[in-house]
């Protein structure tokens, strides 16, 4: 039996309809550096109207890609929504890949107009005479003439084309299973792999972002998102504030500690989100320039581990709490997000927020072991991560054009994705994550979580950040490194960590091999890269 139900699709078009006139006075506002610059979603529904005018008359039909190479900003916010609204695909190009997995990827998605932000058209210019199906680059905030594009590129200032075009546009009636937008995972092996949304799976996911077993984001929030937009879709941030209403802050190219503690005091932010290391740094500048940061309401971390330590810091120091959350690129992002469950007393909600959260409707999963059975939800049996849902990839785009055919049965088991992630389950749905498979130390056939290492070395004062790698090791196979950041001015020992440990871990878990570095060398999205530390270690600079 059908249901008597209508049938409305579940269009980027309908969020845009939606936050324009619905929410009309909600704001964007762009810090450009010393101030912001505002723009309400009234405005950003006519700028998105006049920008799909704008590409439909560079030619852009059908699903065509359109890349965005940008910072977080108001004109980023437009091309999210115009894009896919006029039924072409957005593809966001991480700024910080390597020149050659730009080209890759380019290419791959077979791009056909970029949209530019004038502070980085320079970097742009480098590559752009190696993206082959690229016809025009429109140049946003600042002069056109920023870059000078090949032959058979055309370049156009991003105001001018607006201007010219009309505020009104037709939306076409779209297949909510459409794609809407492409995000590349950065591939930590082998080339970057294609992550295509469709407009049903942002609708959903947004509807997730919103609720308030998620980031609870209302028409009262403004909303500070650093979280690049380059990277899995700002999480979700931008299509969610046009669902509910909420108010951005975008730090455009201004995302080291001192402006975003600017940004903070000027617009009182209620939210935010980022990856720890962003925190890391915010938090080290207020050690030395405090501020109040009471009206966050809260603060969402994911992307790595959130030590506990840092979430204790907020929550003592500045009456913050961090929600922790986890995700992909390949899960919209969310995947699980945590709040203590209602009624736990406060030493109990502490051991929940520690975990990386709760698997929410739309999210489905088990844990398999190596033998491929599943483990159960017990809170201490070990197994892979996979999960599956609407906001789910279940397959990565057009990976049979160059690439590997491997990457496939390594990601998709069985209509589930293999996350990578391996960690346990509580019986109430709380995710605890001990590793990435990769990162995994196994010493003496005993496994030892780098990421519970980190957490206990960054508990101690003098440490900054700490990541540990397994190293080869005659007797135990691997042992654990752990490469240390001492705060600026701080002092500590091997031998003294070695001590802090000895509390906190077995025995036999304690590292004896400790590196002390100047900076955790990051990936393009801020996350430790322990790939670049392993190499360190194996030419030798790490001892
Ligand atoms: P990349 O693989 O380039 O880092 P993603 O942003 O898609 O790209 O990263 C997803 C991975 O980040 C997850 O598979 C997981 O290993 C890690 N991750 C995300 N959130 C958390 C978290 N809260 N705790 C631990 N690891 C996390």
């Amino acid at each position: 039996m059908l249901s008597t139900m209508q049938d409305g699709s579940l269009s980027i078009a309908t969020l845009l309809r939606h936050g324009s006139t619905v929410h009309s006075g909600s704001e964007v506002i762009t810090w450009t550096g010393e101030a912001g610059r505002t723009a309400t979603f009234a405005e950003i529904g006519d700028r998105a109207a006049r920008l799909a005018n704008a590409l439909r008359g560079l030619g852009v039909t059908g699903d065509q890609r359109v890349a965005t190479f940008m910072w977080n900003n108001a004109e980023h916010l437009t091309a999210y929504l115009a894009v896919p609204a006029m039924g072409a695909v957005l593809h966001t190009l991480n700024v910080r890949l390597f020149p050659e997995q730009l080209t890759y990827i380019a290419n791959h998605a077979e791009d056909h107009v970029v949209i530019v932000d004038a502070s980085i058209a320079p970097l742009l210019a480098k590559v752009l005479p190696t993206f082959e199906t690229v016809r025009h680059v429109i140049v946003a905030n600042g002069p056109a003439a920023a870059i000078t594009a090949p032959e058979g590129v055309e370049v156009h200032a991003y105001d001018d084309l607006l201007a010219a075009a009309p505020t009104e546009f037709d939306w076409p009636e779209v297949d909510e299973r459409a794609a809407a937008a492409i995000c590349y995972t950065s591939g930590t092996t082998g080339n970057p792999k294609g992550v295509v949304y469709s407009h049903r799976s942002i609708w959903l996911h947004s509807m997730q972002v919103c609720m308030v077993e998620g980031m609870a984001l209302s028409a009262a929030d403004r909303s500070l998102v650093i979280v690049p937009q380059f990277h899995a879709m700002s999480w979700g941030m931008p299509y969610a504030a046009f669902m509910s209403g909420a108010s951005l802050i975008m730090p455009d190219r201004f995302l080291q500690p001192e402006p975003l503690a600017a940004m903070i005091k000027q617009f009182k932010p209620t939210h935010s989100a980022a990856v720890p290391t962003i925190w890391q740094g915010l938090l080290a500048h207020l050690d030395s320039h405090p501020q109040d940061l009471s009206p966050l309401r809260e603060v969402v971390v994911g992307g790595s581990a959130c030590p506990p330590s840092m979430m204790h810091t907020f929550a003592e120091k500045y009456g913050v709490h961090i929600i922790h959350a986890w995700g992909m690129t390949e899960t919209s992002p969310l995947g699980t997000i945590c709040r203590p469950p209602a009624g736990v007393g406060e030493e109990a909600a502490w051991k929940y927020r520690y975990t990386q959260g709760r698997l929410p409707a739309g999210v489905t999963a088990r844990l398999v072991r190596d033998d491929g059975s599943e483990a159960p939800w017990d809170g201490e049996s070990v197994g892979e991560l996979e999960v599956r849902g609407p906001w789910i990839a279940a397959s990565y785009y057009r990976l049979d054009k160059d690439d590997s055919a491997g990457a496939s049965a390594e990601r998709f088991d069985d209509g589930w994705l293999r996350t990578g992630d391996v960690g346990t389950l509580t019986p109430d749905g709380f995710l605890t994550l001990t590793d990435r498979s990769k990162d995994i130390i196994k010493s003496g056939g005993e496994w030892i979580s780098s990421v519970e290492l980190e957490n206990h070395v960054m508990a101690h004062p003098a440490v900054a950040e700490a990541a540990v790698i397994g190293v080869p090791d005659p007797k135990w196979d691997e042992r654990p490194l752990v490469t240390v950041v001492l705060r600026a001015g701080a002092e500590a020992s091997a031998e003294e960590l070695r001590g802090f440990l000895a509390d906190k871990v077995a025995k036999w878990q304690v590292p004896e091999n400790w590196a002390f570095i100047e900076e955790v060398p990051k990936t393009s999205v801020g996350k430790f890269d322990k790939k670049v530390l392993r190499a360190a270690h194996s030419e030798g600079r790490l001892d």
